[in-house]
Order: C-alpha cells, then sequence, then structure tokens
C-alpha cells in the first residue's frame, strides 16, 4: 500500500492538479495537502526533479504570486486586496 506521499508524487507525474483536486482525490483536508507539497519539493529534488508549480493569480487584477515560498493559499491579494484568488497549479516534471 503506497502511502499518500508515494500516491501524491505519482499523480503529479501524470497529471496537474490543484490542491482541491488532490484533497478530493487522495481524500485528506487541502491544509495537508500543502504539507506534502512542501516535503515533496524538497525531497524530489534530491532525485534531479522538480515540482512545478504555476503560481497562485488575483482574480480582481491579475497579480501572480510568483514570489510566494509558501504553499498554502494566500488570503488576499498584496494589490487590490481583492480575495478571489485562482488555486496554484502543480504537477512534477519528469
Ligand atoms: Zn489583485
Amino acid at each position: 500500500m503506497a502511502t499518500i506521499r508515494q500516491q501524491l508524487i505519482e499523480l503529479l507525474q501524470n497529471q496537474e492538479v490543484n490542491a482541491r483536486d488532490i484533497s478530493q482525490i487522495l481524500s485528506i483536508r487541502e491544509k495537508e495537502v500543502y504539507d506534502h507539497l512542501e516535503h515533496i519539493n524538497r525531497s524530489i529534488r534530491t532525485k534531479g526533479q522538480k515540482l512545478l508549480v504555476s503560481p497562485f493569480q488575483c482574480l480582481g487584477c491579475g497579480f501572480l504570486f510568483k514570489d510566494r515560498y509558501r504553499f498554502d493559499r494566500p488570503g488576499r491579494c498584496p494589490h487590490c486586496k481583492e480575495g478571489h484568488i485562482r488555486m496554484a497549479t502543480y504537477r512534477i516534471e519528469k
């Protein structure tokens, strides 16, 4: 039986998904997804693989959260203060 983390790595190698997709597919809470992603991001690097992140984006002004070093969902846009943020998506480069 593969661990959640192994299942998540496999999922990310096969498709591009956001935290909500992952949460549904693996039946874990969204908050846990971000913890796993952080760990996977560090661990796969040692194997020469890379977690590609398409960043969160503000739906109000289009601001991209490109320099965000954390994985969890931002609350508000620092520019227009809008709270509608499009989810980031993730995949693992093979
Ligand atoms: Zn904005």
